[in-house]
């Protein structure tokens, strides 16, 4: 497997929250009206104090797949950047965070809440599309990649007719190519009725447009330092999340969901390692002492069930233990 990029990313130590505000900065249209936006809330020159610093692609092998579990909520979207940091890049511009102790207003990095959902319901709709697509899920691709007159095209929300979806969802819908008779080549032309191609090819197409300003080519030393190689960079964490999509469409991925904390994470191709049950060695020893811990259980639910799967049933017990119940021990 290819060396994955160096990126690293921060998060606030105090953590995030979500506060209606204006932008602040240079480029903030004019007629800018008040949203609401996730924050640390920190003066803009005091934001690297205490922040925590880590290789969000090296240790979260599935992020992506958790951040389109944001859904439409803005609690889950500020988990997730309690969890993992703001999205970077476009998203963060300096907004209004009140007035501080010396009685100036403060300026911080905010994103807007609404954005993030936006972002992460778009993502959601392609690793939907691109899981049935490699499932052969003919029931999902037929009632979003639909063929008539004019060609073929993705929608989001095929029920809908004409309207529009109520805020905060998201309704996409594009355009993806033509029939062309005989034509097996890609670049728009798709064999009348196919739904796996063009379902790919709009795949590709999100995935490109979203990659186009957040990851950049970079000339690098390679880890043992001897050699310079290339490597996709990403700028931010939004950049990252849709460079690990990518690399995830072309290794053809297979992600779990780990079973002590619940993120996802890529199941490395290769033998002996696709029955991988835990995101990390440090949810694998949790799960570890968990098992070893299981004698003392803490719920008097567990307990009570423990205790009636470990005394042995009644009419097993040997005849001399049966007629002569056992004294407890005095307790000292
Ligand atoms: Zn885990």
């Amino acid at each position: 497997m290819r060396e994955t990029p160096p990126f690293r990313w921060t998060i606030a130590p105090g953590g995030y929250s979500i506060i209606t505000s204006r932008r602040r900065d240079p480029s903030a249209p004019r007629d800018d009206k008040e949203r609401r936006y996730i924050t640390d809330g920190r003066p803009l020159q005091l934001r690297a104090a205490g922040t925590v610093i880590y290789p969000p692609l090296k240790e979260f092998t599935g992020l992506f797949r958790t951040f389109t579990e944001i859904g439409s909520s803005t609690e889950r979207a500020v988990d997730f950047a309690n969890r993992y940091g703001l999205l970077g890049g476009a998203h963060s511009v300096w907004i209004s965070a009140g007035v501080g102790d010396d009685g100036k207003e403060v300026i911080a990095i905010g994103e807007d809440a609404f954005q993030w959902i936006i972002e992460s319901m778009v993502m959601r709709q392609v690793l939907e599309l691109w899981d049935a697509a490699r499932q052969g899920n003919h029931e999902h691709l037929s009632r979003h990649i639909i063929w008539n007159e004019n060609g073929v095209h993705f929608d989001s929300h095929p029920d809908l007719g004409t309207d529009k979806p109520d805020p905060p969802f998201h309704r996409s819908i594009a355009s993806i190519g033509t029939a062309a008779e005989g034509s097996t080549s890609g670049g728009g032309y798709f064999e009348e009725g196919d739904l796996i191609r063009p379902a790919l090819t709009h795949v590709q197409y999100v995935i490109n447009k979203h990659l186009k300003d957040c990851a950049s080519p970079k000339l690098l030393w390679e880890q043992q330092q001897t050699r310079l190689g290339v490597y996709v960079v990403p700028h931010s964490l939004i950049g990252a999340m849709w460079l690990q999509f990518a690399e995830a469409v072309e290794r053809n991925s297979k992600f779990r969901e780990c079973t002590v904390c619940g993120k996802w994470f890529e199941i490395a191709s290769g033998a002996g390692r696709a029955d991988k049950q835990f995101c990390s060695a440090y949810c694998r020893t949790k799960a570890h002492r968990e098992r070893q811990a299981e004698p003392a259980p803490t719920s008097v639910k567990s307990r009570v069930k423990e205790a009636r799967m470990s005394a042995p049933p009644r009419d097993r017990l040997p005849k001399s233990a049966s007629k002569k119940p056992r004294t407890p021990k005095p307790s000292r």
